[in-house]
């Protein structure tokens, strides 16, 4: 069911992040810029001719292993899910999102470079109503091993509910994490926690001639002993970072959610599916019917 839940809010000004991609080793520049009510997020690809603008709505996703890409026209943005967690944590509805190459800039790994940048030049209520989704009955995708579920739940929150399990063996441990998402929760917990990755997979992808630029300290590679260089921002890191993917992916929906989300060894490609069947569940049952 579709309600109005609060005011949509843009930004106070023009936020700028840089970097580079760390699949690519492209340099790259964000701009964040405010746009009118309803516009939602839109990525601006200004380095193709002709400019491209791509919606971050889930019908714009296109699967690229290990990461969330967007394609409108033979145009892609690469690697946009920080981005889209750093503007769905701090419910920013409407944003132009500038870049000059297709994949973002990984920065830590985390959100926390642009929830610095997005906070600093601050946040405007607008004159319009923000949509709200709420789950009406519990919905899942995946199979036995991984999956993300909606779950309905009574009220207005999103509660995001995370568990990761790589086997015994691993040298990253069983977690679990259950949160009420809101700003002041994801700045908090969720913000600063960095992707992270295992060490032969690492190698593998610089086999493949992937990540040249990245070093251990852009991000966590984890050996059987840890990570690597790198010391641990919580405990808890890897599950905590899980959570803010999944809080990005949902971001797709175009509307806030209200329910209680719950991932079991989930990614980025079953949060999307999760996040089209919600859409398709809310069409079925009348989007027209507004509260
Ligand atoms: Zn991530």
């Amino acid at each position: 069911m579709i309600s109005f839940s609060r005011q949509q809010r843009t930004l106070a000004g023009v936020a700028r992040v840089e970097g580079f991609g760390y699949w690519s080793g492209q340099d790259v520049r964000v701009e964040f810029r405010p746009a009118p009510p309803d516009t939602g997020v839109v990525f601006c690809r200004a380095d193709v001719g002709p400019a491209r603008r791509i919606p971050a709505v889930v019908r714009y996703r296109v699967e690229v292993p290990r990461r969330t890409s967007l394609r409108e026209g033979g145009v892609r943005v690469d690697m946009v899910e920080h981005i889209l967690a750093a503007l769905a944590g701090l419910r920013i509805d409407n944003c132009e999102v500038h870049v000059d190459n297709p994949e973002m800039p990984g920065c830590d790994g985390s959100s926390q470079p642009f929830v610095a940048a997005l906070d600093a030049v601050g946040i405007s209520p607008q004159p319009a109503a923000r949509k709200q989704l709420a789950v009406r009955r519990t919905l899942r995708v995946g199979d036995d091993r991984c999956w993300v579920e909606a779950r309905p739940m009574a009220g207005q929150a999103m509660m995001a509910e995370c568990h990761i399990d790589y086997g015994p063996t691993g040298p990253i441990q069983r977690q679990s994490l259950t949160l009420a998402v809101t700003p002041e929760s994801f700045r908090r917990e969720l913000s600063a926690a960095r992707t992270f990755i295992l060490e032969e997979e690492a190698a593998w992808l610089r086999g493949q001639g992937l990540g040249a630029r990245v070093t251990c300290r852009d991000l966590l590679v984890f050996d059987d002993s840890g990570p690597i260089d790198n010391p641990l921002r919580f405990p808890d890191e890897c599950v905590r970072h899980k959570t803010l993917d999944l809080v990005g992916d949902l971001a797709l929906a175009g509307y806030d959610l209200a329910g209680h989300f719950v991932a079991h060894c989930s990614g980025h490609r079953l949060n999307a599916e999760l996040v089209s069947l919600l859409l398709a569940e809310a069409a079925r049952d009348g989007l027209a019917r507004t509260a």
